[in-house]
């Protein structure tokens, strides 16, 4: 795949290991990266694990977590053989592009970052600390350690992506042309919400995830909040949580939120949410019994992290030659 018929497309994207991935994830942004993998694109997926710690104190179940984010991979349709997939913390030479990085941004614009606002709001840690504010700089050094220029992200990420295109920016400005500076892309549902009408999030106790059983998810949406109106409409600046139902429902069933509305009628939202489970319980049921398989042996997930840790670590490296070579670091 070619960007603007020059550059062959590298994409990196992740996720926080602090729960099993959602509806938002898959249909936010893992279909996208499904998607291009099979158009033949490199594909880097980060398990953000020190990333965890930016609004609570402490990592919990990380093992648990960081493997369940591999299965629900793999079960969506992620390449064992084309994907490197690894987890921060097991590449130094990454970290190392931080200080530097840090160096290009200033104190105001990480203090004026709207999802590190958000993020902070919703924080469960005793005090919002300095990994807090530098999490948009750690997202600049995973994307930019390979180089990557295309980003499948989640609506939530677009100020961070917009602060890593001012670090490869500024950096190329000031020391030579290392990065190149990379483009988010935007899926059909950027902003799914969650059960309490908000983001859907891991954290937030208000997601539907793609591992979930068929009954628990029919009682999770059961208890989505909608309105009173009966009559069912597509309108996701009037009625978002009626909304972002429809949209999910037009996902599943490759259709748009205006047929399933047209399909619901005056019929409420119990029925809404009916056609609902039923069309998302359709479409993950072959997803959900592939994790199931794959989940009765962790051996191929725990290979396919040490390979991707592997590969991770010597592109970080070889970009991190780059990097102080451009900067002039004496190496001795
Ligand atoms: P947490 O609550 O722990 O932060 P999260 O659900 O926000 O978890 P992340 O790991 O922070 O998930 O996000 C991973 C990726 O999924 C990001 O690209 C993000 O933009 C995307 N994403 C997360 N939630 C949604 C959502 N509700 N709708 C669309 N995309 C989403
Ligand atoms: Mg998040």
């Amino acid at each position: 795949m070619l960007i603007g018929n020059r550059t062959p497309t590298r994409v990196l994207t992740g996720d926080r290991p602090t729960g099993p991935l959602h509806l938002g994830h898959y249909f936010g942004s893992l279909q996208n990266r499904v998607r291009l993998q099979r158009e033949g694109v490199q594909l880097f997926l980060v398990i953000a694990d020190y990333q965890v710690l930016t609004d609570r104190d402490v990592a919990e179940r990380l093992q648990e977590n960081v493997e369940g984010l591999v299965l629900d991979y793999l079960a969506a349709g992620v390449d064992p053989q084309e994907t490197v997939v690894f987890t921060h913390s097991a590449v130094p030479a990454l970290n190392q592009l931080l200080l530097p990085f840090l160096s290009l941004v200033s104190v105001s614009e990480l203090r004026r970052n709207p999802t590190v606002k958000d993020e902070i709001a919703h924080s469960q840690q005793s005090a919002v600390s300095g990994l807090m504010f530098t999490y948009p700089v750690h997202q600049a050094a995973d994307i930019l350690f390979c180089k990557a220029n295309l980003v499948p992200v989640g609506q939530d990420q677009l100020p961070h992506l917009e602060a890593t295109r001012t670090i490869a920016r500024r950096f190329n400005d000031r020391y030579g042309p290392v990065f190149p500076v990379p483009e988010a892309m935007l899926s059909e549902a950027p902003l799914l919400l969650g059960t309490d009408g908000g983001k859907m999030s891991k954290s937030r106790g208000n997601a539907i995830s793609l591992s979930a059983t068929a009954d628990e998810t029919a009682r999770l949406l059961r208890g989505a909040k909608t309105d009173s109106d009966r009559r069912i409409s597509y309108d996701p600046d009037q009625r978002p949580e009626v909304s972002s139902l429809l949209l999910l429902a037009a996902l599943c069933r490759q259709t748009d939120p205006y047929t399933v509305a047209e399909e619901v009628g005056d019929a409420g939202a119990e029925k809404l949410k009916l056609l609902v489970t039923e069309a998302v319980n359709d479409y993950l049921a072959p997803m959900r019994a592939r994790r199931r398989e794959l989940a009765q042996d962790l051996g191929l997930v725990r290979e396919l992290l040490r390979r991707g840790n592997a590969r991770a670590n010597q592109v970080a490296e070889a970009t991190l030659t780059e990097v102080r070579d451009a900067m002039g670091t004496p190496v001795y």
